[in-house]
């Protein structure tokens, strides 16, 4: 017969439906539960932070992915950062701090698979989630695999403030290239351009970018590292050099459509620059990720590297903080920490 934790409660986000558009506080269900106690093989994790990505949207979906969808009453999938607080698991010991997919819950049994070790001394916590984690491993190996950026080209990334974003410019900054990001106001694209180094940045909420990229990109663009899809996919397109690369990480833009999907209007310039365009997914690289947190770990210590977080408290907030993402709130990793 299972046991249960004295003293311990769980607090936890079921998917209840699937969303249409933007996600509303009927999709949600809150519960509080009791904590099992771990079995032979088995560990408990206190979960510490809880990382809110633009892909929770695409898991709330229905139909084929890259990975399955969430199902109608199970824990909402997301990535975490937590400490064992009980171990019956060889490899785990009371203490020990754990990256994994735990979901939007203050507590998680797990039998050790999909759980990485981090080393809390290394870096913050939440550097965990966001530069040496999912984020810095989508940025580092989807512009330096994909993207083959070569010193003294231009690099333009759209969300150039968010988590994807930080890490594409910083990195393409020390790869010698000329970055220009793209961001929504004034205050973010003061910090891509002052605090992390960019070149410049385009307000897209001003106007049309056409403009801002005729100024900063005066020969064309070499790499553009699409994090948003829409209308500034588009009007990169229409500014590609020869032999382009475009990587399509995201298209937060179109996430919450309740019409189909917009695709590129202007693709005949991949015909034009003899360019290409490829999408990636961050787990193809899980095997190499030491390599990319040894890099930009080493850039932090050197100062050259900033990892920015935007942290919320409290796991009750979960509904309306995932919903900063698509308003553009969040300034920097979107991460909850659970108080
Ligand atoms: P993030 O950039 O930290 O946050 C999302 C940002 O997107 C917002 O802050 C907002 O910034 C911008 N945004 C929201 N709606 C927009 C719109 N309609 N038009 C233009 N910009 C909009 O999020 P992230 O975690 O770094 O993710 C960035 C992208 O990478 C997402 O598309 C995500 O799905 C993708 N991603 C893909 C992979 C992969 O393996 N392929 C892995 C991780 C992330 P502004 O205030 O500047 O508008």
């Amino acid at each position: 017969m299972s046991s249960v934790m004295p003293d311990l409660v769980n607090r936890l986000y079921r998917l209840a439906a699937r969303p249409f558009g933007l996600p509303k506080a009927s999709d949600w269900l809150y519960e509080t539960a009791a904590v099992p106690a771990p079995q032979d093989g088995e560990l408990l994790i206190k979960v510490r932070y809880i990382s809110l990505d633009p892909a929770m949207r695409g898991w709330m979906n229905e139909g084929r992915s890259y990975i399955k969808p969430v199902a109608i009453g199970e824990v909402m999938r997301a990535g975490t950062l937590g400490v064992v607080v009980a171990s019956k698991h060889a490899g785990f010991a009371v203490g020990d701090w754990v990256t994994g997919i735990q979901g939007v819950q203050a507590y998680a049994i797990s039998d050790g698979r999909g759980l990485n070790k981090v080393d809390p001394a290394a870096a913050p916590l939440p550097t965990w989630l966001n530069a040496l984690g999912m984020p810095g491993m989508t940025g580092y190996f989807g512009l330096l695999d994909v993207g083959q950026p070569k010193a003294g080209e231009t690099v333009v990334v759209s969300a150039a403030a968010g988590a994807v974003g930080q890490v594409v410019g910083q990195v393409a900054k020390i790869m010698g290239c000329k970055v220009v990001g793209i961001a929504g106001g004034d205050a973010k694209c003061d910090f891509v351009v002052n605090e992390l180094g960019f070149d410049a940045c385009i307000d897209y909420k001003r106007g049309p970018i056409f403009p801002g990229l005729a100024k900063h990109c005066p020969e064309g663009i070499d790499i553009y590292f699409d994090n948003v899809g829409g209308d500034i996919l588009d009007a990169v397109m229409a500014r590609l050099r020869m032999h382009a690369r475009i990587i399509v990480c995201g298209a937060i833009s179109q996430y919450n459509n309740t019409t189909p999907i917009a695709g590129p209007k202007n693709y005949l310039s991949l015909l034009v620059n003899r360019a290409r365009m490829e999408g990636i997914v961050v787990f193809d690289w899980a095997d190499r990720y030491p390599e990319a947190i040894t890099a930009i770990a080493g850039w932090m210590r050197e100062g050259r590297y900033l990892s920015r977080e935007d942290i919320v408290p409290g796991i009750e907030q979960f509904p309306d903080t995932l919903l900063k993402l698509f308003r553009g709130e969040n300034f920097g990793k979107l991460i909850i920490e659970v108080v």
